[in-house]
This record gives C-alpha cells, sequence and structure tokens, in this order.
C-alpha cells in the first residue's frame, strides 16, 4: 500500500526523544520552550506557544481573540472540521464563505459580502499547503477590524511573498500530526507577534492559572480564565526541534515530488493544482480534479485506485455538510463552488519519501481508471 502520506523519522529524531526521556523533565519544559524559540525563529514571530494538537491551538487562538457567544466566525468549507468547530467550542456562530475553485481558497470577495456588524474574526486554512490571498485578508481584517486567523496546520513551510508562513496573520495555527509538515506525534502551535495573545495562549494552555506573581508568596498561584490542559510534553518537543531541522529538506522533497506530477499529468483532462504556486506551497496535498464532464466517475475511479493500493483521499467534505452541521440548520448548496470542488476532487500521495517510480505507478493508474 502507497499511503497517501506518512511520517520521516531518523535516528536523530528518535536519540532527541530518548535524551529527553533521560532527563528530569518530561511534560512541558526546557525543550518545549527551546522548539518555541526555534519554530518563532523559523517562522519570523515573535512568540511561538507549543500546544497538544493543532485543534488546541485553534481554541487557544480563538480565546485569545476574544471571540465569544454571539460574535460571527466567517471560514471556509474547505477545511478539516477542527477549524469551525472550535469556533463553535466558544460559543461563535460559524458563518461559512465560498472559495476561489482554483485554489480551493477561500476567496476574499466572498468573505467581505458574509461581514455583518457582529463578525468578530476572519479564519482562513491554506489548502493543501498553498497560502491564501494574505494581502487581501489583511486589508479586508483592517478595515472592519476584525482579527486574521490563518489556519496553517497545512502549511508549515511554505511562504507568502517571499515571508514565511507564521509571520502575517495575526495569529498562526499549526499541526504536528504525522501528515502534517514535521510532526510530534500529536502537537500544535500558534504563533503571534502580540504579546497580549502569546500570554493568554500561554495561560489558556495551563488551565489558566498563573505562577510566580512576585508580590505573593512562592506558594501562590491564581487562575484567571477559564483554560486547559492543553501542554505539549518535552520528549514530543524534543521531536519538534529534530523535525524543524529538517523541515526544509521536507518541503523541497515534497516539491519535488509535486514538480514530477505536473510532469507526469501533462497534456491530461485533469483539473490539476495551481502550478504557480510550486516554490510558495508547503505540498501538504496534492489535489487533483475530475473534469467537469467526468465528475460522477470519481468515487469509482477512488475505489479503483484504492484496490491497487493508492492511498488516495479527499480533502475535505465540506463541513457545512457534516451531519452534525445540518443539524444545525446548515444546507447543501450554501458554497456550491467548495461543493463542486469537494465532489471532484482526489488527494494523491504526497510525502518526502515518495518515490518517482511510486509516483509513475499512481499516475498510470489513474489515467487508466479515467480511460
Ligand atoms: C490537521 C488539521 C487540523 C487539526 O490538527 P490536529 O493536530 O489533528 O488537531 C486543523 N485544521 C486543518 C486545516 C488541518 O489540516
Amino acid at each position: 500500500m502507497i499511503p497517501y502520506s506518512r511520517q520521516d523519522i531518523d535516528e536523530r529524531d528518535i536519540k532527541a526523544v530518548s535524551r529527553t526521556m533521560r532527563s528530569d523533565w518530561l511534560t512541558q519544559g526546557p525543550e518545549t520552550e527551546k522548539f518555541e524559540r526555534s519554530l518563532a525563529g523559523y517562522c519570523g514571530a515573535k512568540y511561538a506557544i507549543a500546544v497538544a494538537n493543532g485543534t488546541a491551538a485553534l481554541h487557544a487562538a480563538y480565546v485569545a481573540a476574544g471571540i465569544k457567544k454571539g460574535d460571527e466566525v466567517i471560514t471556509t468549507p474547505l477545511t478539516f472540521s477542527a477549524t469551525s468547530n472550535m469556533a463553535l467550542a466558544v460559543g461563535a456562530k460559524v458563518i461559512f464563505a465560498d472559495i476561489d475553485e482554483k485554489t480551493g481558497n477561500l476567496n476574499p470577495a466572498e468573505v467581505a459580502r458574509k461581514i455583518t456588524k457582529r463578525t468578530k474574526a476572519i479564519v482562513v486554512v491554506d489548502y493543501g499547503g498553498n497560502p491564501v490571498d494574505l494581502r487581501a485578508f489583511r486589508a479586508l481584517a483592517k478595515k472592519h477590524s476584525l482579527v486574521l486567523i490563518e489556519d496553517a496546520a497545512q502549511a508549515l513551510g511554505a511562504t507568502y511573498r517571499g515571508r514565511k508562513i507564521g509571520s502575517v496573520a495575526d495569529m498562526t495555527t499549526f499541526s504536528f500530526h504525522p501528515v502534517k509538515s514535521i510532526t510530534t506525534g500529536e502537537g500544535g502551535a500558534i504563533l503571534t507577534d502580540r504579546k497580549d495573545y502569546a500570554d493568554t495562549l500561554r495561560l489558556f494552555r495551563t488551565h489558566g492559572i498563573r505562577k510566580g506573581n512576585p508580590k505573593h508568596p512562592a506558594w501562590h498561584q491564581e487562575m484567571l480564565l477559564l483554560g486547559f490542559n492543553y501542554r505539549l510534553t518535552d520528549m514530543q518537543a524534543a521531536l519538534g526541534s529534530s523535525q524543524l531541522r529538517r523541515l526544509n529538506t521536507f518541503i523541497t522533497k515534497r516539491r519535488a515530488a509535486a514538480s514530477r506530477y505536473f510532469k507526469l499529468l501533462k497534456g491530461s483532462r485533469l483539473i490539476l493544482p495551481p502550478e504557480d504556486s510550486l516554490r510558495s506551497s508547503a505540498w501538504h496535498l496534492f489535489p487533483i480534479r475530475i473534469s467537469r464532464g467526468q465528475v460522477k466517475r470519481r468515487d469509482e475511479v477512488f475505489a479503483g485506485m484504492r484496490r491497487r493500493g493508492i492511498g488516495v483521499q479527499v480533502h475535505h467534505v465540506p463541513v457545512h455538510l457534516h451531519p452534525y452541521y445540518r443539524s444545525l440548520g446548515y444546507k447543501k448548496g450554501l458554497c456550491p463552488k467548495a461543493e463542486q470542488f469537494a465532489a471532484s476532487e482526489i488527494s494523491l500521495p504526497l510525502y518526502p519519501s515518495i518515490t518517482e517510480r511510486e509516483q509513475r505507478f499512481i499516475v498510470k493508474t489513474l489515467l487508466q481508471l479515467l480511460g
């Protein structure tokens, strides 16, 4: 079986984790601080706050942005459901805006149409690792005094106009799940330049409890907000730092594999991801789409690939079409472009160690099945 994605772990990663296991710290400690500094440095952001996973990172970012009951959050339906789930978790109303069908990313004009007096934040998602039009979203957020949060779970290592993702939005969240750019098993982080956000994010990660106020005795602690235990362990952070050293190599390999897909698929009737994102995307996914006339054959082609041992996936089920979201009143037809995109999409296997031979087999099988 060729998986759709897989981690890349080497001996240095294993040594880094075992070294930490022999140290005095297992949960959040010096390795976490080191990882946060490296991550902030890599992305060019002032603060990085490491947390238990990418979902916790979104939850924390929404709390730091002050999103509350009654607020509206505008986001894309073409994402993993955690993006909007955590907005629901803080009591917000989720407003889905439609995508640009060329990229699968939120369309700024569609977002602009959905801004109301209640809108508090825009949450953009870099679909497949390809950055959204951040300049347009920043302008929109500024004009309406909204917080711009970037769910870059798929885009660590990507760049936007020469700047690393993680340094552009008000807050950027990452995931270190094994299929993402780097892994810590489970893990996530929030990057920001704002100290007030960073302070709240750190509090939220540890129950909202502050310790070490010099005005009080050493035992003193005070709970300032309703937080969670969203800590990353130092074992995971050590793995994260070790992985981060190879991030650029991972991205280069992913890009080379994407470039091979473009070559192998040249002249086919498939709709390919934008080739002009070759150098800027983190290439989390290589999302192809079946051309209009053949869309009905997507599931048959998908099943045929799986039968031949190719781990294709569909990214994503439009969030508003999940039964839970339908039970909240969201309906089919809300975001027609995202729905059409998802109905015709297949993600081809893409990860740093994929070989040209595997890619040739994948493309040959795909083209044969399409007939
Ligand atoms: C992976 C992912 C998440 C969730 O990250 P976890 O670490 O699995 O919690 C959120 N949003 C997007 C877009 C993702 O791809």
